[in-house]
């Protein structure tokens, strides 16, 4: 049952054409909902129920895992149960995956989506670093046809993104890891359940002792999720040796701004960033 709604209505569209139409026109304009659990979570609280909830379940265009050589793409209605039991997914993205496996519990994990999570564009969605690492793409689509936007550019402020009102996001793009290696690691109060205090993912090439390329992205270090382009460019070349970790900390406690909040001080946020990129460049040695 939605709480506190006085008589909400729900519609189901039967297609993603359907969708963007009810999308298109602000009088069938809804709130888009896939698994609840952000919105259910926000309506328990008290934000209000809003008139109109245009349901994403069961739009066959936004679910499921498609592969190709060089892309995977993912439907935004795809559940983080479903990206965690992929046993494809693993040695393709595994720091995608190791992000959807720690998002809340089980429960959550069965019912709450990628979509979902992007869209809800906190910064301590825990997919996100693991999605901008990738450097891929955000499909979107409305009546005016679809567009892709790059994940940095996604998100672009507190809570917001790149998506316009009628909009709704359809798929991921996402380049796998090819030989590059991934990490993801995230701090929170506790394992299950717990918004994160700060997450990371990298993507990182070693060729011949040196970083050929490093993609390393942040939650929780600033409005919105971020990759470190900073600690990116001076990793780029670096030769992997024993003190790299460390240094590379030191570039990251310089280059963060987090803010304090009721989860965290900004002074633990930057020391801890700092921490987890060490720790992820360490698994490289
Ligand atoms: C107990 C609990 C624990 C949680 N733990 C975590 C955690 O550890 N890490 C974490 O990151 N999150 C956590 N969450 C938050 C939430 O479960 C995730 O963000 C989840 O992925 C949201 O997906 P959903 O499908 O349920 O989103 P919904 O609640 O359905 O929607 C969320 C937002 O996205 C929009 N939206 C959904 N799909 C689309 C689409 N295709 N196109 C455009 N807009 C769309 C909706 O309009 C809404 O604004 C937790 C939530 C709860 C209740």
């Amino acid at each position: 049952m939605i709480p506190n709604a006085d008589t909400p209505r729900i519609v189901f569209p039967k297609d993603l054409d359907e969708a963007c139409r009810l999308q298109a026109n602000p009088r069938t304009r809804g709130r888009l909902i896939a698994g609840g659990t952000d919105l259910m979570a926000q309506w328990a609280a008290g934000v209000p129920v809003p008139e109109r909830i245009v349901s994403l379940k069961n739009l066959p265009e936004l679910t499921g895992i498609a592969l190709t050589p060089d892309l995977v793409e993912i439907g935004a209605a795809t559940t983080h149960a479903a990206i965690r039991d992929d046993a494809r997914l693993r040695p393709l993205l595994p720091a995608l995956v190791a992000a959807s496996s720690s998002v809340g519990a089980r429960q959550i994990q069965a019912t709450g989506t990628l979509g979902g999570n992007a869209a809800n564009a906190s910064p301590a969605g825990d997919t996100a670093p693991a999605l901008l690492v990738t450097g891929g793409l955000v499909l979107l689509a409305s009546v005016r046809g679809p567009r892709t936007v790059p994940l940095d550019q996604f998100w672009t402020g507190y809570r917001q993104t790149a998506a316009a009102p009628d909009e709704i996001i359809v798929s991921f793009l996402l380049p796998p890891r090819g030989r590059a290696k991934e990490t993801f690691r995230k701090v929170g109060t506790r394992a299950a359940q717990a918004i994160s205090k700060i997450m990371i993912a990298t993507r990182v090439l070693v060729k011949k002792g040196s970083i050929e390329h490093a993609a390393v992205a942040m939650g929780s270090v600033a409005a919105t999720p971020v990759r470190l382009t900073a600690l990116e460019q001076w990793l780029q070349g670096r030769p992997l040796t024993e003190s790299l970790p460390e240094e590379a900390a030191a570039v990251v406690r310089e280059t963060v701004h987090p803010i304090d909040d009721i989860r965290s001080t900004a002074d633990y946020r930057r020391w801890a960033a700092g921490q987890l990129a060490a720790d992820a460049l360490r698994a490289l040695l």
